[in-house]
């Protein structure tokens, strides 16, 4: 059988051949670590992670020295909340955020709440966006950080950045972002949007897996963050280890190539999903939006088809490779926390399909999959009882 199509961009993404060549040198003969000072294969490693570093940063309006390279999104959400919230106890122990965030900000807190911090969840309109007077309304003299993702990864709604990002400053409190799906996909700078922590992943940017940022403000009163692992004294001591040179490497070329191509791509990639779902609605009724219209990532599409089991489309599908959500929890049956929070029931988060498209997506495999989705929508449709 020939590979699916694959429409799951906002599991991962497919290493770009640009960021494996760049890649590739630093597995074999540029082998040396990065923090070995004495010799020539130290300073190569050196040399690359200090480019890299420079890319990251500019990517999202940062400067250098403020970028701690981790192992990915995860880590980088952990050490960010974890580390802010040891350091800002004397100040207070409270924090907001949203019901429709990503499990590792929602499990993050959680984990801090049975710690002693009380956590507000803002929650979401219909189309999963928060109300930014709520937010301002939601702090207080004990609020020491605030935790807003970018772009959403089952709906692909956008939170008003610069807005959330003014009220926080206004107040002194930290504003974290988990810009996992935003990287490289929408503009995001620092400074305009007044963010201190960051944090986003290589392989959401074609980039590999295993590698990713932290931004953390170190410029006009720099954010101070408790290390969550000790160690060598790497990245500035808030993540010590051994850095992943090659992954760093490739995080540093997605991250060039995202910028260059960002206007493009976005366009095509907004083209290309209005094509999907007007495809999709011209030939079938009983066809909902979850999410907004726009502005919405440009390669997400979540539907729900009336009076279909998604688990069943997808087996009706085999040809294009989706998910009915996120891809961590697309193994449970659990109806999705984000879709329950837009205020959808459980029959219409089960009838619920996730299309995400990307660099490599094809008008051809559009219009294929526009076929597909019809067709076994139709099948179950006309066999249901
Ligand atoms: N945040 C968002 C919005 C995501 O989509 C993901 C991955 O699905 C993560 C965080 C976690 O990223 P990683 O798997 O790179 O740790």
């Amino acid at each position: 059988m020939d590979r699916p199509i694959y429409m799951d961009y906002q599991a991962t993404t497919p290493v770009d051949p640009r960021v494996l060549e760049a890649m590739l040198p630093y597995f074999s003969e540029k082998f040396g670590n990065a923090s070995s000072g004495s010799h020539a294969f130290g300073w190569e490693a050196q040399a690359a992670v200090k480019r890299a570093r420079e890319v990251c940063a500019a990517v999202i309006g940062a400067e250098p020295m403020e970028m701690v390279f981790t192992s990915g999104s995860t880590e980088g959400i952990g050490l960010a909340l974890k580390g802010a919230a040891e350091t800002c106890v004397p100040r207070g122990r409270h924090i907001v955020t949203c019901a429709t965030e990503h499990p590792a900000v929602i499990d993050t807190a959680r984990y801090l709440a049975a710690r002693g911090f009380q956590v507000t969840w803002l929650p979401v309109d219909g189309e999963g966006r928060i109300d930014v007077a709520e937010l301002a309304a939601a702090l207080t003299d004990r609020t020491i950080l605030v935790a807003l993702m970018a772009a959403n990864n089952e709906i692909g709604t956008l939170h008003p950045l610069a807005e959330i990002g003014r009220v926080c400053r206004e107040r002194g409190v930290l504003f974290f972002c988990d810009a996992t799906q935003g990287v490289g996909k929408v503009p995001i700078d620092v400074r305009r949007d007044e963010i201190d922590m960051l944090s986003f992943s290589a392989h959401k940017l074609y980039g590999p897996k295993g590698a990713g940022a932290l931004y953390v403000r170190g410029k006009d009163a720099p954010v101070r963050l408790a290390a969550q692992c000790q160690g060598g004294g790497q990245e500035r001591g808030m993540r010590p280890g051994t850095l992943n040179v090659p992954g760093i490497v490739g995080l540093g070329r997605a991250c060039e190539v995202a910028a260059e191509e960002l206007a493009t791509e976005a366009a095509r990639l907004t083209r290309l999903r209005r094509r999907l779902h007007d495809g999709i609605t011209r030939a079938l009724t009983g066809v909902g939006l979850n999410g907004p219209a726009e502005p919405r990532l440009p390669g997400n599409l979540n539907l729900w088809f009336e009076g279909v089991d998604a688990a069943a489309l997808m087996m009706e599908m085999k040809e294009v490779a989706l998910s009915a959500g996120s891809a961590c929890s697309s193994t449970e049956r659990e109806p999705s926390h984000v879709l329950k929070a837009i205020g959808a029931t459980d029959r219409q988060a089960h009838a619920s399909l996730r299309f995400g498209l990307g660099r490599m997506t094809t008008e051809w495999e559009v219009d294929r999959v526009v076929e597909l989705t019809v067709r076994g929508v139709r099948r179950l449709r006309e066999s249901a009882p």
